[in-house]
């Protein structure tokens, strides 16, 4: 699932829920709240890379042959503890993968509409096998909530959004893949120390190499873990002895509960609902980093659909209020659950479609808002002459890298009040051609 507003080695990752998000070095560092209000309209790469350097370094070549790295590299695996014939083993036959380094230097021009994301993420066929797995898999389910208070709803909206309940896990290997990112990816450290992970849990014996398999970033299995979160998080709760993401189900899923429960997944709370915004609102509260009580939200004007009651204790949780497609779409109140799933994964258009998907199961989760689909997402051109127009302009808007980071959003928002207009921090042509004259 390629990101779209974001190029897909600035994605972001998921990590171990002990550590810190390793965002990164761009100029300006999203966090899973900065990504809030404006997400990319398709989610990062499930669990998998970091935002990168700012560099994008496209013309990076290596300083040494892969037989060189791969010699400096097993040294290093080896001061790690990982056996020399298990490494030999693991690296029988594995070369650079072109197609891997193609991947991690992509960087889309277009992007694709929130609403065409979501579209795709809750397609009926999906939510109707979700729903079939959902009492297939009810006994399991209930143990597992029993044991790590997470909603079953959301445990399988997790593994449809990760890998179609299983059917898509990537069909490379995680060795070659990552010993590609380490030799000459945009991350090298990011990769050699997955792959030290990787050739951890082969040596414990959870899989065999060859079987070993995920998407080109190294995110693995059912669950899409990368190999550090699969050490930090996987469960062989079938109890079979291995850890096995790949093809036990009661595995997958109880390691998508564990990581969820770690990133702090409250059972029976709601992620959120959709709200309206009144007219003449303050934008610049519709930011992720603004968090209110639902109570608070509701004392600004903002107000649930007619007849929604909210569950009993809701309106001292702290929430944040997200429009994914600016002022004139859809506007969210995200409450704490909203930002367990970002833990997964740091996109909040994925965060919405686990949460609308997992509401779908139960009958509901429609949005009632309508979406500006005359509005089409900036391209990655357009994004850099915006940032640099504001530049420009003296709304600073910093690197124009052509991703809309915190600073960037904040600069659209100065500009835009400049302008009398609602200040969402929103990136579209209206303001681009505004600024253009
Ligand atoms: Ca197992």
């Amino acid at each position: 699932m390629p990101p779209s507003l974001f190029p897909r080695w600035q994605s972001r990752q998921l990590i171990a829920a002990s550590s810190l998000i390793l965002l990164v070095a761009c100029a300006e560092k999203p966090t899973a709240a900065d990504a809030l209000p404006l997400p990319p309209a398709q989610p990062a790469p499930v669990v998998t890379v970091p935002n990168a350097q700012a560099d994008t370094s496209s013309d990076i070549q290596p300083v040494q042959t892969f037989a060189q790295w791969q010699a400096g590299f097993r040294e290093q695996a080896l001061q790690a503890g990982i056996s020399a014939s298990l490494f030999d083993r693991a690296f029988l036959g594995v070369t650079p993968d072109m197609d891997v380094i193609k991947a991690d230097r992509s960087q889309p021009e277009f992007s694709r509409p929130v609403w065409e994301y979501l579209e795709g993420a809750l397609s009926p066929l999906r939510v109707r096998n979700g729903k079939r797995l959902l009492e297939q898999n009810a006994e399991l389910l209930a143990r597992l909530e029993q044991r790590y208070g997470v909603d079953r709803q959301i445990l399988v909206a997790v593994w449809g959004m990760e890998s179609n309940f299983g059917q898509f896990q990537g069909s490379k290997s995680v060795i070659r893949s990552l010993a590609t990112l380490a030799y000459e990816g945009r991350r090298p450290q990011f990769a050699q120390d997955q792959l030290i992970a990787a050739l951890q849990i082969l040596q414990n014996g959870d899989i065999q190499p060859d079987a070993m398999l995920g998407s080109w970033a190294g995110a693995m299995g059912q669950t899409q873990f990368i190999p550090t979160t699969y050490n930090t998080h996987a469960v062989d709760f079938d109890g079979d002895g291995r850890r096995d993401i790949w093809k036990s189900t009661p595995d997958a899923l109880a390691s998508t509960a564990h990581y969820l429960q770690s990133s702090g997944w409250k059972r029976g709370q709601p992620w959120g609902f959709e709200v309206q915004v009144p007219a003449g609102f303050d934008y610049w509260q519709a930011d992720g980093a603004q968090r209110k009580t639902v109570s608070q939200w509701l004392q600004m004007g903002v107000t649930l659909p007619a007849g929604t009651q909210l569950p009993a204790g809701s309106n001292e949780l702290s929430a944040a209020l997200l429009l994914p497609a600016g002022a004139r779409g859809p506007a969210f109140l995200v409450l704490d659950n909203f930002r367990a799933i970002l833990k997964y994964n740091n996109s909040s258009s994925y965060a919405l479609a686990v949460s609308l998907l997992g509401d779908r199961f139960s009958g509901w989760g429609f949005i009632g808002g309508s979406w500006p689909k005359d509005d089409q997402p900036l391209s990655r051109s357009e994004r850099v002459e915006l940032q640099n127009l504001l530049n420009a302009s003296g709304h600073e808007a910093g690197n124009a890298d052509g991703i809309i980071g915190a600073n960037t959003r904040k600069a659209i928002r100065t500009a835009q009040q400049a302008l009398g207009w609602p200040a969402d921090g929103y990136p579209t042509h209206k303001l681009l051609d505004s600024l253009r004259r």
